[in-house]
């Protein structure tokens, strides 16, 4: 199923349990959350370290299930009780072994590391060699590669090619 075009790890895990009752855990964000609060696993979730450790733990959990029936309880769970915000924990039945709510981590798990947002720069260079000598320049504060030496330059907003006058 995972092989078809537009499934996915979790529709695969979904289709498989609930129709076939194969014993695949289901890793959306609601079980995440769940997972990650219940048993305290501070690794983001969205890590190729965390990703793994996730995987283990639901698979392991899953295991001796009824496999439909555990992912959509776990995913409801999640859904209902253990909400992203104000989570129901005064009276959510497995409060007693809650990691997350022992050690008052319900509002920090789970951890999500941030997108780091890529900004395409363009610098065209200029090589000016005499005598034996290059000559650079000192970068300025406020900008990347502060107070470093490179060589003067002329930043674009696109890529040039080979007709720019620039060059
Ligand atoms: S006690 Fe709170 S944080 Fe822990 S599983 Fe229940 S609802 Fe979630």
């Amino acid at each position: 199923m995972i092989k078809l075009k537009g499934i996915g790890e979790y529709t695969a895990a979904a289709i498989s349990s609930f129709s076939n009752n194969e014993a695949k855990a289901v890793l959306d964000g609601n079980v995440f959350r769940v997972l990650a609060r219940y048993f305290g696993v501070e690794e983001p979730i969205n890590s190729t370290g965390g990703k793994k450790i996730f995987t283990t733990l639901a698979q392991s959990l899953i295991e001796n299930q009824q496999p439909s029936l555990y992912n959509q309880a776990i995913m409801e769970f999640g859904a209902l009780q253990c909400k992203p915000k104000s989570p129901a924990c005064q009276v959510c039945p497995v409060q007693l072994g809650c990691y997350a709510l022992k050690h008052s981590k319900v509002d920090v798990l789970p951890v999500k590391l941030k997108k780091v947002k890529v900004k395409e720069r363009w610098f065209n260079y200029f090589i000016g060699i005499k005598d034996g000598y290059i000559l650079t320049k000192q970068r300025n504060p406020g900008d990347i590669w502060q107070q470093l030496f490179d060589f003067p330059l002329i930043e674009t907003a696109e890529k040039p090619n080979a007709d720019d006058p620039i060059l």
